[in-house]
């Protein structure tokens, strides 16, 4: 991985039916896709989802992280989807994950339910940093746990 480093940072709105088996399945299938695709892209990042809303963190070459959010973008599955950062940097934060899903734990149901109860999370009133470093954050306790 010899090429610089892009992070991106999006959120977007959810149109997968409410259903709990439904979303779950979804779910799966996104991320099974997103991991496949982005292993073959050098692409490292976390996704989050929380109230109706995905937020998600990609990164690795440039080119190939805007080929990859282009696809995410025309995806039907959301919308509304917010570009809120794409900057060069030094390192990547999540350098094991082809795509990791925070909120898969329970750990992390209770933990994030904290975060939204304390500070009404709405990915949509977040920076890019902030999405950025939430996320960081939620996947080191996920390692850790
Ligand atoms: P194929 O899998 O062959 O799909 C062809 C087309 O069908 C695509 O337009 C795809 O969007 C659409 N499609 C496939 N299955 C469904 C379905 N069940 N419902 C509706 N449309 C469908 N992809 C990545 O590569 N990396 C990521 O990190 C990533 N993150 C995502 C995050 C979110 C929140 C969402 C909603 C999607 C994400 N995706 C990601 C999936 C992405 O939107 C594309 O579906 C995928 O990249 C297409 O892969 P493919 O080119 O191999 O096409």
């Amino acid at each position: 991985m010899t090429d610089s480093i892009y992070r991106l940072v999006y959120y977007s709105r959810n149109h997968i039916a409410s259903d709990e088996a439904l979303f779950a399945s979804n779910v799966e299938e996104i991320l099974a896709k997103s991991r496949v695709n982005n292993e073959r892209d050098e692409i490292t990042g976390a996704l989050l989802f929380n109230a109706g809303c995905f937020a998600q963190v990609l990164e690795g070459p440039l080119e190939r992280v805007e080929a990859a959010f282009e696809r995410i973008q025309q995806d039907e599955r959301h919308g509304d989807v917010s570009l809120l950062a794409l900057d060069p940097v030094q390192h990547r934060s999540f350098p094991n994950w082809a795509m990791g899903f925070i909120g898969a734990s329970e750990i992390q149901a209770i933990r994030f339910a904290e975060i939204g109860s304390s500070s009404g999370f709405d990915p949509s009133r977040l920076s890019g940093d902030e999405i950025h470093s939430l996320l960081k954050d939620l996947a080191i306790e996920e390692e850790a746990a």
